[in-house]
């Protein structure tokens, strides 16, 4: 009976092996599909200065409704992007998209705000031309590089080289700023934010949704604040959830704060009406 059921559960196990490599081909191709349709948006969530108040800037997420499935979440499908390198193209689309946004909430709003996006480490390596192009594609449209800023994770840092900071600095030089995002989940070396120049260091939400109820990650945050502050590192916390966690990060001194206490990603129309609204309740 032991070996029947060994057997059976090996079945079982290749099955369900061939399932998850059918999905994934069907995945793939769904992608493509997706890149060349241009089937995807982006939504806005915004990050509050502390301080003030204000919404000084905004992560671009990407979202790809499904046709059939609804939205697929970016865990799902951006690993799949880079093993593919369809990523290239996507992540092109989304700074595209970035700076044209720039734009017309400039032009439309006056709206002068800075655009977060994530930058896949995928996307540093064979880099040069497509270096060129970005800069080109901002002189182009008229838009400074501190008008956006990208969102790195520490897997690119890993990948310590001379060449890893060479081409952060190229970006900083243009203008262009650097956040180390997801802060305290890698590695988290403290020698990386020594080696490589980065403008924002943003702690992870698994730290910051656990403050109101656990001493210990009130510790870890001032630490990381603090640290940060003395490099000369400005702090974002993501995944801010309640009033208290925003009231204990700005009794830290932490800059800046995201999350769904204050906004859920939104598509462009949504975010512009709130950040409108937002704003003419803060000049009272
Ligand atoms: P991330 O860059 O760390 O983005 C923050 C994620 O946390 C987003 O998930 C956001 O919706 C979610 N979030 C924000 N506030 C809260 C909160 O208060 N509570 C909770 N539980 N979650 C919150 P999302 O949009 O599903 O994106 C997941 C990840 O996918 C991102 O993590 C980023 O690593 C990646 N991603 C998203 N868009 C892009 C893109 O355009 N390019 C690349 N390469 N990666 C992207
Ligand atoms: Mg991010
Ligand atoms: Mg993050
Ligand atoms: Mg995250």
């Amino acid at each position: 009976a032991a070996k029947e059921q060994g057997r059976n559960r090996f079945n079982y196990f290749t099955h369900s092996m061939q399932q998850q490599a059918r999905y994934r081909m069907k995945l793939i191709q769904e992608l493509r599909e997706a890149v060349t349709g241009n089937h995807f948006e982006i939504y806005y969530q915004p990050i509050t200065d502390l301080n003030t108040q204000q919404v000084v800037k905004v992560e671009a997420l990407i979202r790809w409704p499904h046709a059939h499935r609804g939205h697929i979440p970016p865990a799902e499908f951006i690993p799949v992007a880079e093993d593919t390198g369809l990523i290239i193209d996507i992540g092109d689309w989304v700074f595209y998209q970035a700076v044209q946004q720039v734009v017309a909430w400039r032009e439309t709003y006056g709206i002068d705000i800075q655009i977060s996006i994530n930058k896949s480490p995928i996307q540093f390596r064979d880099e040069g031309a497509r270096f060129d192009a970005w800069l080109n594609y901002l002189t182009q449209n008229s838009v400074a590089g501190g008008s956006i800023c990208i969102e790195i994770t520490e897997g690119l840092l890993l990948e310590a080289n001379d060449n890893v900071s060479t081409k952060l600095l190229r970006y900083r030089d243009a203008g262009v700023q650097v956040s180390l995002d997801d802060f305290g989940t890698g590695y988290s070396s403290l020698a990386y934010l020594k080696r490589f120049d980065i403008d924002y260091l943003k702690i992870d939400r698994s730290f910051t949704n656990q403050l109101d109820v656990d001493e210990n990650n009130v510790t870890l945050c001032e630490a990381i604040i603090v640290m940060a502050h003395k490099l000369g590192i400005k702090v974002i916390a993501e995944g801010v959830e309640s009033q208290q966690q925003a009231d204990i990060l700005k009794g830290m001194g932490c800059d800046y704060a995201q999350g769904y206490f204050y906004s859920h990603p939104l598509p462009t129309e949504q975010f512009e009406q709130a950040y409108l609204k937002h704003n003419k309740r803060l000049r009272g």
